[in-house]
């Protein structure tokens, strides 16, 4: 399994504040968290390091962690005012931990961002 922080969190090794699961995917709080409401989820079985490194057969685990994201929103009351989920790849997109992860951003207006 994965070799990085969020194995460990997968393994219980370090804590989280684990707000979602199911067989295949884990939410957390994210540590530093860039918005009221700020979840990753990542997949519990696969250690996928970038979305580059995703293949057709992870078609439908990608597609879970979507509605995983879908979700929790819907569950907490977030769908309605609405919400972000973003991945970043790699370097120019500040991607620190290389265990594919999807960043749910909510609970207040976001601003635009890009370079
Ligand atoms: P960035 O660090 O630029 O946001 P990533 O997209 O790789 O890049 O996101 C990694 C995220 O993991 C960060 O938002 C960071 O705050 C979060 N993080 C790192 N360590 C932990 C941890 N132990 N528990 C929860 N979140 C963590």
């Amino acid at each position: 399994m994965s070799d990085t922080i969020f194995g460990k969190i997968i393994r219980r090794e370090i804590p989280a504040t684990i707000v979602y699961e199911d067989d295949d995917i884990l939410g957390f709080r994210d540590i530093a968290p860039q918005a009221p409401v700020h979840v990753l989820f990542i997949p519990k079985h696969e250690a996928i390091p970038t979305l580059d490194d995703a293949r057709p057969e992870h078609a439908e685990l990608f597609g879970r962690l979507m509605l995983a994201a879908a979700e929790y929103a819907r569950r907490e009351g977030l769908a309605q005012d609405g919400y972000r989920v973003v991945m970043n790849c790699r370097e120019h997109a500040g991607q620190t931990v290389f265990h594919v992860h999807l960043h749910l951003l909510a609970g207040a207006p976001l601003g635009h961002f890009g370079a």
